[in-house]
Formats: structure tokens, C-alpha cells, sequence
């Protein structure tokens, strides 16, 4: 591979898209482009991935590959449009992208940074093969660079946390125009036709056959390009078009529907919108007409999101064992109380929607069948699992990872930790009260009966 041509110093980089499949607002990109002459843009759909894990279920099932899928074919789109390609590759990512650097003669790679330990091994390892990885950190609201303190003094509850932040005034990341040009592919890489992971015009959604009157909160639908950033800034804009920021507040506890709370979730979580992008219309939203405590509380919960990943760059893998990071195990907590065959019998039961507690299991058959459920459902069954079911805790994340189609590294470890009690906030774990919150969220039980749970 030749490294000058016509005098000018040639420079492959590869810009790995990890979950930031944008190119609006997607800093590591735009620099990446600024500073090759050919870019090789490549998305790895990791093996492990479809593994099984050690509870017994794949890792990631079809909701959240299909809604991935439609947002790769977007992404692909916008790169074809600025004349250059999107790769897809399948296997071990280590592997694929050692092969592929040298393939196209790149002794650097570029990603968006992700702390979470797995995602974080990966790029030790590119890195122990001899080759520079960049990083750009780029998923949060904030500017992390901007902190008013260094990660590893991060407070131990939210709140202090928000004061910190609140009192500083704003420190949200501008958003970043899309890179105008992109450097071409080398020509040495001959591309090869895309690999589609789904064959998406068999999937279905085909819930409505077991569940006719279900309402899925999420609508799936069968466009190609559903997941994309194109259709993530739709969705912000529809959504800031429809007046909904100011109902937010009082509606975001509800069990089902699509408009009680924004739903920005999936398209964040692979990044095919960012959360910068969000305030920059919340904000544009309160200039045009007011703010009020609704808008203020969209802030709010992506701080929270903020929170959990800030959370990982000061406890790291800690996060992930066991008793988390609980200095004193919450009393309520009982995990030892039962063997190991009682808890994987549970957890089976759990999982279908079969624990005989009515709201539970209505709102595992609309997670099984849709790939998302409701905040408040959420927490409700993650507390149902940990406290009355008593199995670990880092089952239940594994199933919500399997599951979620916003599955969100950060903020699912995050918030299952919150209600275990096992994370930063020195409370002491949260249950819920099914009788309560079935009678608080579905007294007629009209959500219960959609799901098959009359
Ligand atoms: P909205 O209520 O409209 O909130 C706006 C945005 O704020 C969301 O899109 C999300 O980015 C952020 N947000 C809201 N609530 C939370 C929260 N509790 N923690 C972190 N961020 C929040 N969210 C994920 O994105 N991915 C996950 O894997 C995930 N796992 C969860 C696991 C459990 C056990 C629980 C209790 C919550 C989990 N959440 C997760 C948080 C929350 O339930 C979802 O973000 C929310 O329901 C998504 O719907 P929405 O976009 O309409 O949220």
C-alpha cells in the first residue's frame, strides 16, 4: 500500500461507529475526516452478541437488532450520499478490525469512547495488537470536560450531583454540524455488498395475533429506515411540534401509549440521534413558549442518564459484580435466601410473564413482544425480580439487555442497581408494591387485560 500519492502524504484512518450511528453532531467523525485522506467507515455487529448468556437467553433478540438494522441502512444512506460507504462486518470485533486495518493499511482507528468494561476490553485489546485507538467521548448531554469536579469525585447521590451542575449553569455540549466532506474509501478496499442482519421484510411485529387490543407504547413499523438519525430528528421535531413538553411531567408515570413521555430513548441508545441534540430543541421549545416544570424535568432525566455514565467512569467494572457498590448490603435484599435452581425457576417465570402477579406479567409479555416498556413498569418488575422473586440482580439486567430496544449499557446497569440498592445512593434499594401501583397506575385494569392478564 503506497503511503504517498502525487506528493501528498496518505492517511487511512477507520472510523468505527459503535453507538453513535450519526453523522450529525458526531465530533469523532467530523475530526476523523479533517485528518485522513481515505476513511473507512465500518460498523461490527459483534458475535458475542449472539451468544447465550450464563442465565440461559440470547443477548440481544430481535426488537432491538431490527430497530438497529433500519438505522445502519440510514446510516449507510447519508455515507453513500457524501460518496463513501458504510462497511458491516460480523464477528469478533477485535478480530474483524485488526483485519480489516490491515486489509486497508490504517494504523489508526477511531471510535466513540464507551467506559462500560466489556465495550472498554475491546479497545485494550486493539490496542495491545499495535494499533492507536482515538477515542472521542461524545454520548452525554454535558460536556464532561467541563465538570465542576474530576470524575473520580463525583457525588454519591443524584442530587448533590444536580446541584453541582445546577449551580454551575449550563454546561450541556453544543451540537455539531455534520461533516461536509467525506475522504474517500482507499482503493485498494473493494466493497462488499452489504450484510443485512434482519431480512426486513419478515419481520413482524405479530403480537396482535396473541394480544389483539394490546397498545404498544413503541410502534414498530416495517420502514427502512425507522432507526435512522433522519428519523430520530422527526421524532424530536414531532414530538416539540405536538405541545407534549409541557404535559411531560404529569404523564411520564403512565403504563402505556405514545405519547405520556418523549420516547427518544432507542434512537439514543445507538446514537442515531444525540442527547445534545434534544436540548438544543427543548431549549428552542422553551423560547417559544415558556418554561415550565415539564420541560425542566426532560433535563432532569437526562441528567440522570448522565449520572449513570458519569458513574462508570468512577466506579468501572465495580459496577457489574454482584453487590455492586453498596457498602452495606440493603436488609431488604435477601439473595441468599434461595438456591440457585428456585432462582433460575423464578427467573424462567419472570421472563414469560408467568409469576401469577397480574401487572407483572402483563408488562413481561409487552416487553417480550414489543421490546419496550414504560419507566414505571420498569421499576415495578425490576423490584418484583430482586425483592419478591429473590434473584440476582444481574439476571434481570441480562433479560432487560436481551429485551430492551433501548437497551442502554449506563443507564440499565444503573437503574437496576438504584432499585437493588446496590448502586451509589445510600438509601437503601427501592421496592415497589405491586397491589399499590396496580391500583395507582391500572385500577379498571385495562392495561393488564391488553397484555392477556385480565
Ligand atoms: P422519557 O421519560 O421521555 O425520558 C427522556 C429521556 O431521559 C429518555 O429517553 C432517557 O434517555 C432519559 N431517562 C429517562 N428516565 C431515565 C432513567 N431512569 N435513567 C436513565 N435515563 C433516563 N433507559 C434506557 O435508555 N436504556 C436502558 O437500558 C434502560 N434500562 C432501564 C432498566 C430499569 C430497571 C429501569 C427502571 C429503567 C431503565 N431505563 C433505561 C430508564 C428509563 O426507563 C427509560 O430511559 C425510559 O423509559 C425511556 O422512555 P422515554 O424515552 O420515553 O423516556
Amino acid at each position: 500500500m503506497p503511503d504517498v500519492d502525487k506528493g501528498i502524504k496518505l492517511k487511512t484512518i477507520i472510523y468505527w461507529f459503535r453507538n453513535d450511528l450519526r453523522i450529525l453532531d458526531n465530533p469523532g467523525f467530523s475530526q476523523t475526516c479533517l485528518q485522513a485522506t481515505h476513511v473507512v467507515p465500518v460498523y461490527v455487529h459483534d458475535i458475542n452478541l449472539s451468544e447465550i448468556t450464563q442465565w440461559g437467553f440470547i443477548r440481544q433478540t430481535k426488537h432491538r437488532q431490527h430497530f438497529l438494522s433500519t438505522a445502519l441502512s440510514g446510516l449507510s444512506e447519508l455515507l453513500r450520499q457524501k460518496s463513501s460507504h458504510l462497511i458491516e462486518l460480523y464477528g469478533n470485533s477485535t478480530k474483524e478490525l485488526i483485519a480489516l486495518a490491515r486489509k486497508v493499511g490504517a494504523t489508526e482507528i477511531h471510535c466513540e469512547k464507551i467506559i462500560a468494561p466489556e465495550e472498554q476490553a475491546i479497545v485494550n485489546q486493539l490496542v495491545a495488537h499495535g494499533i492507536q485507538v482515538v477515542e472521542t467521548w461524545q454520548s452525554s448531554m454535558l460536556d464532561f470536560d467541563k465538570l465542576p469536579f474530576e470524575f473520580e469525585n463525583l457525588a454519591d447521590t443524584f442530587t448533590s450531583f444536580r446541584n453541582q451542575i445546577e449551580n454551575k449553569g449550563n454546561v450541556a455540549r453544543p451540537v455539531q454540524q455534520a461533516v461536509s466532506l467525506i475522504p474517500p474509501l482507499p482503493r485498494t478496499l473493494s466493497v462488499t455488498p452489504q450484510l443485512s442482519v434482519i431480512d426486513l421484510t419478515t419481520y413482524s411485529p405479530d403480537f396482535f395475533k396473541e394480544y389483539p387490543h394490546a397498545i404498544t407504547s413503541f410502534p414498530y413499523h416495517l420502514e427502512e429506515y425507522f432507526g435512522s438519525e433522519k428519523a430520530g430528528c422527526q421524532h424530536i421535531k414531532n414530538y416539540f411540534s405536538k405541545n407534549l413538553a409541557h404535559s411531560y411531567k404529569e404523564t411520564r408515570d403512565q403504563l402505556s401509549g405514545t405519547d405520556y413521555s418523549t420516547k427518544f430513548s432507542p434512537w439514543l441508545a445507538i446514537g442515531s440521534i444525540s442527547a445534545a441534540m434534544i436540548i438544543e430543541s427543548l431549549r428552542e421549545y422553551e423560547s417559544k413558549n415558556g418554561a415550565t416544570k415539564s420541560t425542566y424535568w426532560i433535563w432532569f432525566e437526562l441528567l440522570w442518564r448522565d449520572y449513570f455514565r458519569l458513574l462508570h467512569f468512577k466506579y468501572g467494572k465495580k459496577l457489574y459484580i454482584k453487590n455492586g457498590i453498596a457498602r452495606d448490603i440493603p436488609q431488604t435484599l435477601r439473595l441468599s435466601g434461595k438456591g440457585l435452581s428456585i432462582q433460575a425457576e423464578n427467573l424462567k417465570k419472570w421472563c414469560d410473564g408467568m409469576t401469577g402477579q397480574s401487572l407483572v406479567d402483563a408488562a413481561m409479555h409487552e416487553l417480550k413482544a414489543t421490546g419496550y416498556l414504560s419507566n414505571r413498569l420498569r421499576q415495578v418488575v425490576a423490584s418484583y425480580l430482586i425483592y419478591d422473586l429473590n434473584v440476582d440482580w444481574r439476571a434481570g439486567a441480562a433479560w432487560f439487555e436481551s429485551q430492551l430496544v433501548d437497551y442502554d449499557v449506563y443507564s440499565n446497569q444503573g437503574n437496576w442497581l438504584y432499585i437493588a440498592g446496590l448502586g451509589s445512593d445510600p438509601r437503601g434499594g427501592r421496592r415497589f408494591n405491586v397491589q399499590k401501583q396496580t391500583h395507582d397506575h391500572d385500577p379498571q385494569g385495562y392495561y393488564r387485560a391488553s397484555w392477556g392478564c385480565a
